[in-house]
């Protein structure tokens, strides 16, 4: 399924191609976010435009809406959203343990309440697994305990040792057609538990590896070092996948830790409240100097809202809360994290990583602002 083409010699980086029964995808790859079934604000067209090579799709929030019967009656999520290239779906996990109200943890999942109406649900290996299936995603995601970053270690062994546990649960479901299935590390920022849980997964022997538990609040620092304790133990003739990241430089530096493949909901997010993501960081198009400026969002950027719209116009749209607005911002930004992700995949073969990286940190500058976005959103349980 996974084909090392080329590892980089100044860094852990990696190039490599991705087969799914829907075609094939080159690596490092940022995964557009498709949590409700809709890359928010963005047609399959404009995704296509953009080179867009797999969206992800979420079985927590499908699950409860449209329901599974829709979805089946529609003959598939895929044509469901009319996207006809590969989905990833997520298992659920992730959104049960930190969006759903009341729960109960049981020996073969989790007995929740919807974040919409209170209904008592319950979801686990087998329940999740199903509805995978159903929804046919092209890689469908083990069944987690991801547990926050403020869990004590006494919790994040527990969440392990589940996590273990369901994902043997996971590989003994039926799966639908050419579906590929992978696990995911827990372990927290606990070295001994990330090595025992990735040990445990790499004997089940699935189509690829996710590093969970990163992205839930927890400081930069603590971020990396999780993914640099999980990375040595994973073969390395699977993908790996880094889950919920990152900013363009976290997924830089982490692209060099041997990271291939990424999902955020940063770029559309973000965009909705006018922030544009740039080689030099972000920065606000509804600020009072963009009033008439008349260059595109990001000078020398090739998207179609580039080409075409200006900030003072861009600026203007979303102060009058014109809907086109929001999804220039999109376009935009959804196009950039794509574009970074080509650049590191020419350069990477052309030997050039090392400079790539150098420069691109060098002229990143992260706003704090949008971190904190990130992590808070998530940690409360967000909409995506
Ligand atoms: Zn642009």
């Amino acid at each position: 399924m996974f084909e090392l083409l080329k590892t980089d010699p100044g860094s852990k980086a990696r190039l490599g191609r991705l087969t799914t029964s829907r075609g094939t995808i080159d690596t490092p790859v940022f995964m557009p976010v498709g949590t409700q079934g809709s890359v928010k604000a963005l047609d399959p067209r404009e995704l296509l435009e953009m080179h867009t090579q797999i969206i992800l799709g979420n079985t927590y929030h499908l699950f409860i809406r449209p329901g599974l019967d829709i979805i089946t009656g529609a003959g598939g999520l895929h044509r469901f959203m009319s996207w006809e290239k590969p989905i990833l779906t997520d298992s659920g996990g992730f959104q049960v343990f930190s969006l759903a109200k009341i729960r109960k943890i049981k020996p073969h999942g989790v007995e929740f309440r919807s974040h919409l109406d209170g209904s008592l649900l319950f979801l686990g290996p087998r329940e999740s697994m199903e509805i995978q299936r159903v929804l046919g995603s092209d890689i469908a995601m083990v069944f987690d305990d991801c547990p926050p970053h403020t869990a004590t270690p006494k919790e994040v062994r527990a969440a392990v040792e589940r996590t273990v546990r369901w994902a043997q649960e996971c590989r003994e479901q039926p799966r639908a057609k050419g579906q590929h299935v992978f696990g995911i590390v827990q372990g927290g920022s606990h070295g001994e538990f990330r090595e025992s849980c990735a040990k445990a997964l790499v004997e089940m022997d699935f189509d690829g590896y996710a590093i969970g538990g990163v992205s839930v609040g927890e400081p930069e620092p603590e971020m990396m070092q999780a993914v640099e304790l999980t990375e040595p133990f994973l073969p390395a003739t699977k993908a790996r996948y880094a889950m919920g990241l990152g900013t363009p430089a976290q997924m830089v530096e982490l692209v060099a830790r041997g990271v291939d493949m990424f999902d955020c909901v940063l770029p559309t997010r973000v965009a909705r409240n006018g922030t544009a993501f740039t080689r030099k960081g972000t920065y606000s198009i509804k600020g009072g100097s963009y009033k008439a400026d008349f260059r595109p969002i990001e000078e020398g950027c090739r998207c179609f809202a580039c080409a075409r719209f200006t900030r003072a116009y861009i600026r203007h749209l979303l102060n009058v809360n014109e809907i086109l607005g929001l999804r220039l911002v999109s376009i935009h930004n959804s196009h950039m994290y794509l574009e970074v992700m080509e650049e590191i995949r020419r350069h990477l073969g052309q030997g050039t990583f090392s400079e790539y990286r150098q420069k691109f940190i060098a002229n990143y500058i992260p706003t704090q602002k949008v971190l904190a976005t990130r992590g808070q959103t998530l940690v409360r349980g967000a909409d995506e």
